[in-house]
This record gives structure tokens, sequence and C-alpha cells, in this order.
């Protein structure tokens, strides 16, 4: 393993430096073995003692050169300059094997200069939250930033109750949002502006340099994977919450986790943020705001591009998620992405999302009950889910002819669609449970979660309790920002 500190050494002047504090009683509660293996760490790291070491100790290599970086960002649709790591600490990167680089980043390392009123401190329920997230997106295929472990203390943390503060060391190709560049450039930095792009064509759009106008493809790059993360978002159910520009991630991953939530009940304009009323975070306005935020992103680009190019890199963004979401869609009801029926196959998708939101069914359990449709029977059971039958009735006959007229196979089919729909999801109301007992210093559900979670797409007796769509109770769950 080769650890390098190339953020702090060559930005010095886009951070500070700032020390972890250590909390009362830390332990080690959750270590990520496969992303240890992954990123060739130390085995010893797995020990408490050798990773508090490295962590803690003077000399420590995680505690050489740890940094907090400076960025703004759009919230809620209005710049603020006054932002940055709050409390969280840029470690070192590590290189992998194809010679990329990998933040180790540590979430909840106490005060830094831009914490401003708040405590530095993260609760045990949201780095919680974050774990859970970051490993069910990833084995749902969906790109995210990824946790490494979790460190639990006996240090209280106020929010709206006494909570337990934790820690977690976050991991993804860099920690750059929109806001770092939209930073520099409002605040007439163009110096900072510069290093910050050399920065990245040295580190993570080396392909970029090659390009006629590398800002052009860089930004022609950001475009294209945020479009293609937000399509998936848009495909699996998931609702981010608070997507504003200091959360976006220039690498198009999954970023900065709060209030979020997989969908139950399809509300196309469902809202998982407890303190955005408004919805401007709701998940059907997930698609427009990835738009918005790189339209902020892009005017950073301007001292480099000419307007009509920056129009030309954004033009991509809506044809992108679209013909992204159709196929993952195509995938999820079992027909051909791309046939020549692209028509037909649209309004059959179309019309079952609509019956999904009508009669507000289950967006993820109703898919997966899809995938034992049988174009030789009637349907029962799925059909006895719908109150207005007839509707359900004419849908499944225009499915039937499509699914026949296309010759698919049916146990092809069925076995795709189960490989497309997700038996297990990360639900808010189990999500909850694992958080309780977790406080209570139990973590054998958060194990066992993530164990279901590893395998989505399969029906496994032990995990059968992580597939049920939530009781009344589990659907009202209120998750705020304060964590
Ligand atoms: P978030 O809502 O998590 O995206 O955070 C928005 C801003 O508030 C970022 O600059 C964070 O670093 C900062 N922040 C959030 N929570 C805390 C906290 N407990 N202490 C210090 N800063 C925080
Ligand atoms: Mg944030
Ligand atoms: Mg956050």
């Amino acid at each position: 393993m080769r650890l390098v500190h190339s953020f702090a050494q060559e930005l010095t002047a886009l951070g500070s430096e700032v020390k972890p504090i250590k909390l009362v009683n830390s332990r080690l509660a959750v270590f990520n073995h496969n992303l240890a293996a992954e990123l060739n760490l130390p085995f010893e790291w797995q020990l408490e003692a050798d990773l508090f070491k490295a962590l803690y100790a003077d000399n420590g290599v995680l505690n050489k050169c740890t940094v907090a970086q400076k960025y703004g960002g759009h919230q809620f649709g209005h710049w603020n300059p006054e932002l940055g790591d709050g409390r969280g600490l840029l470690l070192a990167e590590v290189i992998d094997e194809q010679n990329q680089p990998w933040d180790l980043h540590l979430k909840g390392a106490g005060p830094t200069p831009y914490s401003r009123f708040a405590d530095g401190r993260a609760v045990l329920r949201s780095t919680i939250r974050e774990y859970l997230a970051s490993e069910a997106l990833h084995y749902l295929g969906i790109p995210t930033s990824r946790a490494l472990c979790l460190i639990t203390s006996d240090e209280p943390v106020y929010r709206e109750k006494q909570e337990q503060a934790a820690k977690m060391i976050r991991v993804c190709q860099s920690h750059l949002r929109f806001g770092h560049f939209e930073y520099f450039y409002h605040s007439k930095q163009p110096q900072k502006l510069q290093n910050l792009f050399d920065y990245c064509f040295k580190y993570h759009f080396k392909e970029c340099t090659k390009a006629d106008s590398p800002y052009l493809a860089m930004l022609e790059k950001i475009v294209h994977d945020t479009a293609k993360l937000i399509a998936k978002w848009q495909a699996f159910g998931f609702n981010h919450g608070v997507m504003n520009t200091d959360n976006m991630s220039i690498h198009g991953i999954t970023f900065d986790y709060g209030p979020y939530a997989f969908l139950d009940d399809f509300e196309p304009t469902f809202i998982c943020n407890h303190s955005d009323p408004q919805g401007r975070y709701s998940f059907d306005s997930q698609p427009g705001v990835g738009l918005w935020n790189l339209n902020a992103l892009a005017q950073a680009f301007t001292p480099y591009l000419e307007i009509e190019q920056i129009k030309q890199a954004l033009s991509n963004y809506e044809p992108t998620l679209l013909k992204e979401y159709s196929r993952l869609m195509h995938n999820k009801l079992g027909l051909l992405p791309g046939s020549s029926n692209g028509e037909a196959n649209t309004h059959i998708i179309n019309t079952w999302l609509d019956i999904l939101a009508v009669e507000k069914k289950d967006y993820s359990a109703t898919f997966r009950q899809l995938s034992q449709f049988d174009i030789f029977s009637d349907n029962q059971s799925l059909r006895d889910q719908f109150i207005n039958r007839e509707r359900f009735d004419e849908w499944a006959k225009h499915y039937t002819l499509a699914l026949m007229e296309q010759g698919i196979s049916q146990t092809l089919r069925q076995a795709k669609m189960r490989r497309h729909n997700p038996h297990i999801l990360l639900r808010n109301y189990l999500t909850q449970q694992v958080i309780d007992r977790a406080e209570e210093g139990n973590f054998d559900m958060f194990h066992q979660f993530i164990a279901a979670l590893k395998k989505p797409y399969e029906e496994i007796e032990e995990y059968q309790k992580f597939s049920a769509p939530p009781p009344d109770w589990g659907k009202q769950l209120e998750i705020s920002c304060s964590s």
C-alpha cells in the first residue's frame, strides 16, 4: 500500500491543517474488510490499537498531514461562501494498483476553521445511516463513496436530543465537490481556481488532457457521469434529499448522505428531507436539480471556455440521463433496451409507473413481484394487489403482447428481472431498528443487514426480514438534516 498527501501538499492554500480529536472511550465498532482488501490496506488496521495509533499518535501515518478543505456551495438555491469541512478531515490518499488515488476522509473528526456555529461532531445515527447507504448503493451498482470503518464512543452530543458521538472513515476518488470550483470562482481567486483545475488534470481527469480542450472534456465528463448517476437514483427509487452543490461530487458518485430514503410507496413527489417543505429536492425534482447544479458548476469554467462550449456540454445532460434511465427501466421490466419497439415499450413503462403512483404501491416490492409475471396466466396474485383491476388487465394485455412480439423468453426474462429488481432494500424503518440496537451497543442487526444488502437480488431465508415493505408506522419516519 502507498499513502500520499497530494492534496495537502500541493494545494496548501485550499484548506487548513487540523488534527483529529479523540472521543471519550473511542472503539472500533465496524471495519469494512472487503473494501480494505480492495484497497490493499494494511491488515493491522482491522485491529483497533493499530488503527488508532495510525490515526491519533503524533507520528501516526494517518495523522501526518490532515486537512479540512475549504469550499462553498449553493444551499437550497442560495450561494453560501462560508462552507468547508466543518467536521471532516482528509487523512491521506491511498494509491491503488491502477495508480489511482482514493481519499481516506475522517468524518466527525472535531472542530475545524469551517465549523461555524456547529460542534465538529457526527452522531452514531448518521454514521450508521451513511455506512449502510454506501454499502447498499454500491452493491446495487450505483456509484457512491464507501465506508471503511465506524468508530463509536461514549461522548455525548446534543442534537434534537442527546446522542452518542461517532466517526467514520469515508473512501472515494476525491472529496472534490462542485462547491470547491464555485468557491474559488466566486471569491475571485483565479490562481487558486487554476491550481484546483491543474490538480484535477494531474490526478483525476488525466484522460481529458489529451482532448483539444481539456476543460471542455472535463465538464463533459462531469455532466455525463452526473446524468448517469441521477438516472440510476430515479430507476432504483433513491431520494438523496440534500442536493446542495457542496454535496455534489465531481466524480458523479452519490456523496454526503443525510436524510436520504429509498422510496417505499411510489410517490413521485416524495420528499425525504423533513427540512425541505417546498420539496426542492423531492424525488422527481432530482433530474432537474442535477442540471441546475451543473449550471452552477459551469460558471467556474467560464474563464476557460466560450459560452457556446458550455451550453453544448450541458445540452448532453438530458439525453444522457433519459437514455440511461430508459435502459434501466427496460431491464426492470424485462424488455429489450434499444429495440425497434422503443415507443411501445416507453408507453408500457410509463403506464406501469402511473399505475404504481395512482395506487401508491410499494415501488421496489411491486417491481420485484412483476418479475414473476407469467404471460400464460392471469397473474392473479399480482392483479389482486390493485384496486383498479381493469386498468391492470389492460396494461397486462399490452405488456404480454410486447413480450411475445419481441420474442422474449419467459424464463430468461423472469431471471433477468430478478437481477434488476432488488429483493432486499435499505428501508428507513429497518435502518431505524438497526440504529436503536446500535445505540444500546448491539451491532448484530447492523452486520446482518449489511450481509443482506450485499446480495440484494437473492432470496435467502435468513435475510427475509429485510425484504418486507414497511408497516404503516414505518412509512412516516421523519428524517431531518441534523446529523
Ligand atoms: P451537510 O448538510 O452535511 O452537507 O453540511 C453542510 C455544511 O455544514 C458543511 O460545510 C459541513 O461541514 C457543515 N457541518 C455539518 N454538520 C456539522 C457539524 N456537526 N459540525 C461542524 N460542521 C458541520
Ligand atoms: Mg455536505
Ligand atoms: Mg453531511
